[in-house]
């Protein structure tokens, strides 16, 4: 029997919140997640889903009301959800971050260290360096802006929290003249028309954008006209991309890419190091947090000048190259091509000649490095959401490498990892950072040095 059905009306106080900011609340020890709703609030909820072992309410009124509960910044886009935590306060999201990493590692890591509070922002507003924006049509209008969550209704976007002002303005320019060029939105249920992505990337320090246009055909008769008009309207605008993508996928980009304008990179800056990226490769999307982030790196990194160092999961370089001045030599590693052909170029651009980057997968090719009797001082990882393999930190153990630095941007795979180093490696500092305010992500960076046996 369960305490609850759906439909039933109730009260609750909530006693914590979710890895995805949800609130919780209970009846019976039952557990039941509503969304908006913060601890130590009363709240009157609606069931709305019954599960064998939980319960979703829908919030119907906030009885009483925590302090940390702040009148959302932008009403709209917090009812679509793209950022589930804008009704906490900004400092009530950084306590959660640093909670959500240390209750993490205690209940899967079964690791009970101190965590530094989480670095945040002073003006956590309109951070993104990166934005994609589905774009279709309804009653006869274009809409463009982001899919509600969970769906694949596109909610039309003309502001933002969280992405670039000039970033909001091309695509609104791009909604408003788009069909005088006879470019139609993509329509997925028939999978015909045309535009169906427009992402917008920028260097945060350079000014220059990127605009890729993400098609399912590249018969486009009056394209040429548009990326005119568009360039003489923006002209931060330095790279104009044609991404072709003809599949029914949920993908964004396709293989195919046609520089339609200027270069087929932009430029940023993090710190005095620069980077080329390219449409498909991986940048974080915060740039003023990223500096937080490498700098903390570095500070664990703490290098005398002698030291090499593997960069896994490496991207574009951006760790590796960030250090590498103080360092001997950098061996970075990353699945996709194109971002290492994007790093070694930023090698040259910076005039690093002792970094070194190879595509593979990060769990063979240091087996192989290992195999070939490189040693390294350190290892940096970086990896994506779902943690490393498992025969990554196997070789790491078994290169009894010095000193390890994990920078995840998942607390429930970072714990379970650290739970597999734990009996050979000794945890130092714990430091999170937040990358996205007003969302539930957090990024957080360790220290670890080899336990001496
Ligand atoms: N360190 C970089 C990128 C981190 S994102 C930065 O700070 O910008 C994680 C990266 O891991 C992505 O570029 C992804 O392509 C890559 N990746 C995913 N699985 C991998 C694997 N098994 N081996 C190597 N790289 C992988």
């Amino acid at each position: 029997m369960k305490p609850v059905d759906v439909g039933q009306i109730l009260e609750l106080e909530i006693v914590d919140l979710t890895s995805n900011g949800e609130g919780i609340g209970k009846v019976n020890g039952f557990p039941i997640f509503i969304e908006k709703a913060l601890p130590d609030e009363r709240v009157r909820v609606e069931i709305t889903k019954l599960k064998k072992n939980f319960a979703l309410g829908k919030m119907l009124e906030v009885i009483d009301p925590s302090p940390e509960r702040v009148k959302p910044y932008a009403e709209d886009l917090y009812r679509y959800g793209a950022c589930n935590l804008l009704h906490l306060s900004y400092q009530g999201q950084l306590k959660f971050k640093t909670n959500l990493v240390k209750e993490n590692l205690k209940r899967i890591g079964k690791i009970d260290v101190d965590v530094n509070p989480c670095l945040g922002m002073a003006h956590p507003y309109n951070y993104r360096n990166k934005s994609a924006f589905p774009f279709g049509m309804r009653d006869g209008r274009i809409v463009g802006g982001l899919f509600a969550p969970g769906t694949h209704e596109i909610i039309d976007l003309n502001e933002s929290v969280i992405d670039n002002p000039t970033t909001i303005e091309i695509m609104k320019y791009i909604k408003r003249t788009i069909l005088a060029y006879h470019i139609v939105p993509y329509d997925e249920i028939s999978h015909s028309g045309i535009l169906r992505h427009v992402v917008i990337r920028h260097g945060e320090k350079t000014k220059e954008y990127m605009v890729t246009l993400v098609v399912r055909t590249k018969d486009i008769p009056q394209l040429t006209a548009f990326v005119e008009n568009l360039i003489k309207a923006f002209p931060m605008v330095v790279s104009v991309i044609l991404n072709v993508n003809p599949d029914r996928t949920n993908r964004i980009l396709g293989d195919e890419e046609i520089v339609l304008y200027g270069n087929s990179y932009i430029h940023d800056y993090i710190g005095d190091v620069q980077f080329a990226i390219s449409s498909k490769s991986f940048y974080q999307v915060n740039p003023t947090q990223t500096k937080v982030l490498y700098d903390t790196v570095a500070r664990f990194a703490n290098l005398k000048g002698n030291e090499v160092i593997i960069d896994a999961y490496c991207g574009i370089g951006t760790i590796g190259l960030y250090l590498a001045k103080q360092a001997k030599a950098i061996y970075g590693v990353e699945i996709v091509r194109e971002a290492v052909e994007d790093a070694k170029y930023n090698a040259r651009l910076n005039g690093f000649n002792n970094a070194h980057f190879i595509v593979g997968k990060a769990e063979e090719v240091i087996r192989d490095w290992k195999n070939d009797g490189i040693q390294a001082d350190l290892i940096i990882v970086d990896p994506p959401r779902k943690g490393c393999d498992q025969r990554l930190l196997d070789t790491i153990v078994e290169m009894k490498i010095p000193r390890v630095i994990y920078v995840s941007c998942n607390p429930s795979t970072l714990a379970r990892d650290l739970n597999l180093l734990k009996d050979y490696y000794q945890i130092h500092e714990v430091q999170p950072v937040d990358l996205f305010p007003h969302t539930s992500h957090v990024e957080c960076v360790t220290l670890m040095s080899k336990v001496e046996k």
